[in-house]
């Protein structure tokens, strides 16, 4: 028998620190309400922003794209894996965010983790906001780059950083578009000034503003209008677009460089047929309606209201991720599980992910969301927050 001993009380220290989790198994796809242990719940978790993983168009383009190419592709892109609707996907991308080309990778994770390890070297140096998303983090421990942390949204310590760079060959700021435990947006114009001025690349994870900020979900570049002064764009197909999967949109000279260099992309299959096409008729949907869009914000500014009206703290929420921080993880937790019981599930999020006495339920509201839901939730809220004494 193997020892896994170690392995046993590390779970054990997890579960002393209540920060163990069992897998929370749903028996419904992705959407408003999902059914877990048989019972029908309001989703607040999901990052189906817009609702299209269920989207009839979205389907029949899977399936469609099953019966014409089958389920696998087989391949790698770079030997026998590149379809033609991953092409068209890529061309339709970077037209999409106004890029001069676009590179698909099998997810918004190994995109980050790809294109920072390939495109920054040991002679380089990365600053990056402190609350960036753990694919960046990882990317970066993948480089021998020089590393700097500036303290999150500070926009002094970013300049401070800055001007300690001037030595490097090449400096790179590094920040999420929308971070995703407080939906709070990255001050991108400043970032750009500050890059423009110490001659340095800007690089945006739009995971969370994908489909969601800028017109018909460009993201923040658009959304801040610094088209031509973001270089790199990195966007995910897994959350608003519905279907799994991540890219970067950026100059053609950069895609070039990563088909040969991004060893996520050179050495692992290629999206599915199925995955890309619905990717694809995705993003068809976004450039057709912003109705969508505009629900999603909708339902955003009035779930935020009326959280904050019952006397809650959101934090620094300004987009569809609302955080009700709450205090300690066991507050936070209780808190979620009061929820749960009044058939509703948001995710207790708790230390490391946060400060300690920050932790918090997570709402997540989609363009989905009918206002009777959001009325139920908030229900549920008040009762729940009465309960446990989080409101007065
Ligand atoms: N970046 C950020 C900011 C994210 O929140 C996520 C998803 N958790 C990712 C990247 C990874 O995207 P994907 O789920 O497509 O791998």
């Amino acid at each position: 028998m193997a020892n896994w001993n170690r392995l046993y009380d590390e779970l054990e220290q997890l579960k002393e620190e209540g920060r163990y989790r069992p897998l929370t198994v749903w028996e419904s796809g992705a959407a408003s309400t999902m059914t877990l242990g048989g019972r029908e719940l309001i989703q607040l978790s999901s990052n189906n922003y817009l609702g299209l993983a269920g989207h009839p168009a979205l389907r029949e383009a899977a399936i469609a794209a099953t019966e014409k190419y089958g389920v696998g592709s087989g391949s790698v892109r770079t030997i026998a894996g590149t379809l033609d609707i991953h092409v068209i996907l890529e061309e339709e991308l970077a037209a999409f965010k106004g890029t001069e080309a676009a590179l698909v990778f099998q997810s918004g994770f190994t995109a980050n983790q790809g294109v920072i390890a390939s495109l920054v070297g040991a002679e380089d140096v990365v600053i990056s906001d402190e609350l960036n998303h753990a694919s960046i983090i990882d990317g970066i421990r993948l480089t021998k780059a020089a590393r700097k942390i500036y303290a999150h949204k500070d926009m002094e310590q970013l300049e401070q950083a800055l001007k300690e760079s001037a030595g490097y060959r090449n400096r790179y700021v590094i920040t999420d578009g929308v971070f995703s435990m407080d939906g709070d947006i990255a001050p991108l114009p400043a970032i750009v000034e500050l890059a423009e001025k110490y001659d340095a690349f800007v690089y945006v994870d739009d995971a969370h503003s994908s489909g969601v900020l800028g017109k018909n979900g460009k993201g923040t570049t658009d959304h801040f209008g610094l088209h031509g002064r973001v270089h790199i764009q990195i966007g995910t197909l897994s959350k608003a677009v519905g279907a799994v999967g991540g890219y970067v949109a950026c100059d053609a000279v950069v895609k070039d460089y990563l088909i040969h260099k991004a060893r996520p992309f050179l050495f692992s299959t290629s999206q599915t047929p199925a995955v890309a096409a619905t990717a694809l008729a995705a993003i068809g949907l976004l450039r057709e309606s912003g109705t969508l869009i505009e629900m999603l914000w909708d339902n955003a500014a009035y779930f935020r209201g009326k959280v904050q009206a019952l006397g809650f703290d959101t934090g620094a929420s300004e987009t569809p991720i609302i955080p009700v921080i709450v205090g300690s993880p066991s507050e936070s937790m209780a808190f979620s599980d009061a929820l749960l019981q009044e058939g509703v599930f948001a995710q207790g999020i708790v230390f490391p992910t946060v400060a300690y006495d920050k932790g918090r339920v997570r709402f997540i509201v989609t363009a989905q969301h009918t206002r009777e839901q959001l009325d139920l939730v908030l229900g549920a809220l008040e009762r729940a927050g009465r309960k446990l004494g989080l409101l007065p």
